[in-house]
């Protein structure tokens, strides 16, 4: 079964409208030829409406770096998903890292905004990953695959086709130190088999699994050559067209 590579650039607290407008303009440019790889941008939430005004047409999807798990009410400082859906976004980031550390963001709250998001019609990137503590304690596996359970049992399986996974060891998120492939590939495929285990065979075999954590183009090649490993969630190197061009070359 070939999946389709999916690399996925989150600019984080970065570029504000103008910016962001820019920027997206030059990634239309640098994306013109990119072929069989789907491409998405999550720009922070005041920056979307130029994003998507930028990336009209060009097929590149705009997503949301972040929902609250109601769909309105007395929150104040957030975003809805059906309101990110009205906006023009296809997707969320749900999970990653820097929510869960800086921003408190439970397994919890991770299964409930991924079932809020499905439901809005927004399609999940749900990142996973272990500190370099766990990693040294060897419980990568117990980790991540604790993280994906919390995030995915109990979601009817068809809807799952809709989700795609990042594996982000925390360790190698804007550090400069990248998961050697083998490390990435090691876990990626345990991620597979526990979804084989728990979902009929269809779910492993679609879902995408991308890997995170200082991708560039220097080393995209490698990681993305391996089995399990079907594209990228891409953080600094994604700040630059010409870099994040270099990557989505290499899937
Ligand atoms: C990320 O933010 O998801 C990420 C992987 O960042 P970086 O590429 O900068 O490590």
């Amino acid at each position: 079964m070939s999946r389709r590579p999916f690399i996925a650039g989150n600019w984080k607290l970065n570029k504000g409208p103008a910016e962001a407008g820019a920027l997206a303009s030059e990634w239309v440019a640098a994306l013109s030829d990119r072929g069989d790889v789907d491409v998405a941008v999550f720009p922070t939430a005041l920056s979307i409406a130029s994003v998507v005004e930028a990336t009209r047409g060009s097929g590149i999807e705009v997503g949301v770096q972040q929902i609250h798990g109601k769909t309105s009410g007395a929150f104040t400082g957030t975003n809805s998903a059906e309101m990110a859906r009205e906006a023009g976004c296809t997707r969320v980031l749900i999970g990653h890292s820097e929510r869960r550390q800086l921003f408190g963001e439970t397994d919890e709250m991770v299964r409930t905004k991924v079932k809020l998001a499905l439901a809005s019609g927004l399609l999940p990137i749900v990142c996973v990953g272990e500190t370099l503590e766990e990693r040294d304690a060897g419980k990568v596996d117990e980790v991540v695959l604790g993280q994906v359970s919390a995030a995915l049992l109990g979601i009817p399986a068809d809807q799952l086709s809709g989700v795609t996974l990042a594996y982000e060891p925390v360790w190698a998120i804007g550090t400069g130190r990248t998961a050697s492939p083998d490390q990435a590939q090691e876990v990626h495929a345990s991620i597979r088999g526990w979804l084989s285990e728990n979902f009929p065979a269809f779910v492993a075999a679609e879902m995408r699994i991308q890997y995170g954590g200082s991708v560039k183009p220097a080393n995209a090649a490698e990681l993305l050559s391996r089995p399990d490993i079907d594209g990228a969630l891409v953080g600094g190197a994604s700040l630059n067209a010409e870099s994040f061009a270099g990557i989505v070359r290499e899937a």
